[in-house]
């Protein structure tokens, strides 16, 4: 998918530093620990394999993504070309008890949709 608008990631001489980010673990934007894991050369652009930690206290837990970046060295990443995958893609979101099931599975795809996928300009 293109870079969601919850996402913000700062390079320097082409490695990733610092990422900015939702957490999918805990549901909250949060700074990250940044493990690098790879990276292959893809035409003009570099493909990074990186695991983030979330630095919120209560969470800790790991993120493994998988971006893109233009490989120059000045270039920041274009949200329109460059992408991000990352694993797990988002919380468990479960609707409360008593909401009836049909309702519950409504809330649960509306929330996805409306958290983790990135909205499309008007027209
Ligand atoms: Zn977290």
């Amino acid at each position: 998918m293109p870079l969601p608008n919850h996402w913000e990631a700062y390079f320097h001489q082409n490695a990733l530093h610092n990422v900015y980010m939702r957490c999918p673990h805990c549901d909250t934007p949060s700074t990250f620990a940044v493990t690098n894991v790879g990276q292959d050369p893809a035409g003009t652009k570099i493909i990074y394999y990186a695991i983030l930690q979330c630095n919120s206290t209560r969470c800790r837990k790991r993120t493994y993504v998988i971006t893109t970046k233009n490989g120059a060295q000045n270039a920041d990443q274009d949200r329109q070309t460059d992408s991000l995958t990352f694993y797990p893609s988002g919380p468990e979101l479960t609707a409360h008890k008593s909401i009836p099931d049909l309702i519950a599975k409504d809330w649960v795809g509306h929330k996805n949709a409306s958290t983790w996928e990135p909205r499309r300009p008007q027209r």
